[in-house]
């Protein structure tokens, strides 16, 4: 399979036809050749998509059409949702049943915005001076999107549904690890009719495409998915000519186990928070915080569920986690947990690559449990962003929430209890944008999805996903 970037509407390959080897992280296998940007094919894709917004083919059209082309979009989706599934899962190792549930949520994303972009929005108000005070929203101009390949499909749609339903145009950069599924969601772009130069697809390396599009000063907004470090130096690299930036970044989320919580429901959602997607999630609960007073059985229950997860290739109906995405990413978390070792946790389970046969060549590692840790180790303070869990314990409620924020990130975080009054008041002192109490992961359209401290600033989905793409402007009419 050859990818292509699409610009002005047309498929091309790099500036110097170089390509890239896509992996499927369960063989070793190559599955596809991507063209490598340079910094002049996205400096033309800005330019093309500086143009397209000024002539207003887009930004100016009612957003009657833009929902109407947002809706097609997604219907399509839906209709190739089978195939979709089955590349993101050969692209990024996640097993089928995910990447199908990403696929459905990628379409309604598409049919929320589409919805959203023609309620009602403005303000208006009689002002002093015989004055009225209108507040409109506009499209920002042109937004770079830079995406990771965690979710390749979703991620993209989280940022493309709200930019296109806003009248933005775009630039947009998916990993260069996992280009397949978001090249094919431009080709459904091409399909449905979307104006040539609105959406404009680059791709290659983060430090020079996406460096690129973080830096030109034709770009108006920046908004980032990613790590945090990576984060940082946009910012930074944003700051040329000051344009808007959005960053949804790393997280080490905690999960709070009362004990007088539902113990079986505990343990489903503590193993499903932090090994859905092989822990390759933003909001993982990767740190358990377990009371004192169960931390016997949590952990024995804990140790003996993780070790029965299906471990194998996303394609197989059997396998209930997948690999991880890179060979280079497998080799980050097996460091990690050496590092563990070193530090004098204890291995409850896991802790190594799966090298049985027909699983050597992929990049499997086996569910991994640190016991006995305590909070200045860096398996307890760093996104690891793998399968990799580390168990905490806390006496009482002020423990529980002093070790909950006792980290510079603040993406996410659960509580267990059935003291409703107790959940609530834990849920609220925890410093992190999207929490669960007695569930983890559920993640809806219709709720802000935001970080705190270092997991970010400003927020995806939402009311809120979609004014991040629009300026407001006030006009003050003298009567
Ligand atoms: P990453 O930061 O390495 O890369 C993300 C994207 O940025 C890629 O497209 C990459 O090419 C690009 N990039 C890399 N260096 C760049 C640079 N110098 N300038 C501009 N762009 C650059 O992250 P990753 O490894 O792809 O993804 C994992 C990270 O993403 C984790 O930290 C995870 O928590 C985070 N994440 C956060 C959320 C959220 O909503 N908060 C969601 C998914 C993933």
């Amino acid at each position: 399979m050859k990818l292509n970037m699409f610009i002005d509407g047309s498929w091309q390959g790099g500036g110097t036809n170089q390509t890239r080897q896509i992996v499927n992280p369960a063989n070793g296998e190559i599955i596809a050749e991507a063209a490598e940007g340079t910094t002049s094919d996205v400096n033309y894709a800005i330019s093309i998509a500086k143009k397209t917004f000024e002539s207003g083919i887009w930004s100016e059209k009612p957003a009657e059409e833009r929902a109407e082309v947002l809706l097609k979009i997604a219907q399509k989706i839906d209709e190739k949702q089978e195939e979709l599934a089955k590349l993101e899962t050969l692209d990024n190792g996640k097993t089928l049943r995910e990447a199908s549930y990403d696929m459905s949520d990628a379409a309604n994303c598409f049919r929320y915005y589409a919805g959203l972009i023609l309620a009602p929005h403005g303000e208006t108000y009689q002002v002093p001076d015989h004055m009225q005070a209108m507040v409109v929203r506009e499209p920002i101009g042109v937004c770079g999107l830079i995406v990771p390949w965690n979710y390749p499909l979703l991620m993209s749609v989280w940022k493309l549904a709200p930019a296109l339903a806003a009248g933005n145009t775009v630039v947009y950069k998916p990993s260069e690890v996992t280009p397949v599924t978001p090249v094919k969601l431009f080709e459904i772009f091409e399909e449905v009719g979307l104006p040539r130069g609105v959406a404009n697809l680059v791709m290659g390396e983060g430090k020079v495409v996406g460096h690129a599009i973080a830096e030109s000063h034709d770009v108006d907004m920046v908004s980032f998915t990613g790590g945090t470090e990576t984060g940082r130096h946009i910012m930074r690299t944003a700051a040329g000519n000051m344009k808007k930036v959005s960053l949804e970044l790393g997280g080490k989320s905690p999960n709070i186990i009362f004990a007088d919580s539902d113990f079986e429901t505990a343990v489903d959602y503590a193993l499903f928070g932090i090994y859905a997607g092989a822990g390759q999630v933003c909001s993982a609960g990767s740190r358990i915080l377990v009371e004192e007073s169960i931390q016997e059985a949590f952990i024995s229950r804990f140790v003996e569920r993780a070790k029965k997860i299906k471990v194998g290739p996303g394609l197989n109906p059997d396998s209930e986690m997948g690999p991880l995405v890179s060979e280079e990413h497998m080799k980050k978390v097996l460091r990690y947990i050496k590092i563990g070792q070193e530090e004098g946790a204890e291995l409850a389970s896991g802790g190594y690559r799966i090298v049985d046969e027909g699983y050597d060549k992929g990049y499997f590692v086996a569910p991994t449990v640190f016991i006995h840790t305590t909070p200045d180790m860096r398996i307890v303070q760093e996104e690891i962003f793998g399968p990799v869990v580390v168990i905490q314990t806390f006496k009482d409620e002020n423990e529980a929430i002093k070790l909950a924020n006792d980290t510079k990130y603040g993406l996410a975080g659960g509580v267990f209890t059935q003291d409703a009054a107790k959940a609530m008041r834990v849920i609220k002192k925890v410093r992190a944008g999207i929490t669960w109490v007695n569930t983890y992961h559920g993640t809806y359209n219709e709720a802000p999805w935001h970080g705190y401290k270092q997991s970010g600033i400003g927020s995806s989905l939402g009311t809120y996903g979609l004014d991040e793409f629009l300026e407001i402007k006030q006009i003050n009419f003298n009567l």
